[in-house]
């Protein structure tokens, strides 16, 4: 063979394994599933690792992304932004500074703002947030003490500070005029809660979602499916039925080894399925030990 040819086959075999390799990379992660919830908002997960939820805002002012996930979903994430419509990624809003919620900010572009809740004062100080009005009042009486707000697409998005119990900068990101929450990892819908010696704060902030935010909104959970605002009381239920439960078993003398051989939770096991460390075991040991 001629020099010319075999520079021309090694260029070609290059060229055949980069696509393979490519093609092999955006497999891996899955397509999306994509859901729609109001006029201007999204929900994309890929069936990828711990399957973080993105909620995507797009319309006139361009995209803002809640939580963009890993960063190997984000080829196919920029693929399926490209689907929605064309307009430039403003904002990126991290739920809280968790790998698995902000590794994907590498999607950001030269001119987009990536912020967490730390972010908030400075956000206020430079006129892109305004602060809220006193604090956010429920139904019955309780209260979100602080919220921090962006016009966006057409409606008032409200940023509204939760830390503490499932990492030191969590907060709650409603969408007023779509009437859906992204909750974070504070909502993890078809797991137990990721909030272990914290559990006693964690209550009351889920107590609080259910009195403040309106009657049909959509919560987004950091992980997992969708639930309405019944969908979010049941599970509240859920955690303290199985929580007396245990502390009925701890009274009576067992051992947190004994409940888990036992399985005291047995019916509450479908709740293993999405994060499969957030188990009734594990369950059983954060309420015997924090509760
Ligand atoms: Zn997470």
């Amino acid at each position: 063979m001629k020099p010319i040819k075999i520079v021309l086959v090694i260029t070609l075999v290059f060229f055949m394994s980069v696509l393979v390799l490519y093609t092999i990379e955006e497999e891996s992660v899955g397509q999306p599933n994509v859901v729609q919830l109001s006029k201007t908002l999204y929900r994309i997960t890929f069936p990828y690792s711990l399957r973080t939820n993105t909620a995507v805002s797009m319309g006139k002012d361009g995209f803002l992304l809640v939580d963009p996930g890993f960063k190997q979903t984000v080829p196919q994430l920029r693929k399926a932004l490209n689907k929605l419509g064309k307009g430039k990624i403003k904002y990126i809003i991290n739920t809280h500074p968790h790998g698995d919620h902000r590794s994907g900010n590498i999607i950001a572009e030269p001119e987009t703002m990536v912020l967490g809740m730390h972010d908030a004062k400075m956000m206020v100080k430079k006129g892109v947030f305004a602060l809220g009005s006193g604090p956010l009042k429920g139904f019955t009486g309780q209260q979100f003490e602080t919220y921090y707000i962006l016009k966006f697409n057409g409606e008032e998005i409200r940023f509204i500070p939760t830390p503490g119990t499932h990492s030191a900068s969590d907060w709650l990101i409603h969408f007023t005029g779509s009437g859906v929450v992204h909750m974070g990892d504070l909502l993890l819908s078809q797991s137990f809660p990721a909030v272990s010696r914290k559990i006693k704060e964690y209550f009351p902030i889920l107590e609080k979602a259910i009195d403040v935010f309106p009657e049909k909104t959509v919560f987004i959970s950091g992980h997992g499916k969708e639930l309405t605002k019944q969908g979010v009381k049941d599970y509240l239920n859920m955690l303290y039925t199985t929580a007396k439960m245990v502390q009925a078993g701890k009274k009576a003398g067992k051992t947190i080894e004994q409940m888990k051989k036992e399985r005291i939770l047995k019916e509450y096991e479908s709740y293993n399925t999405y994060l499969d460390w957030l188990t009734t075991d594990y369950w059983i040991e954060v309420v015997c030990k924090f509760l």
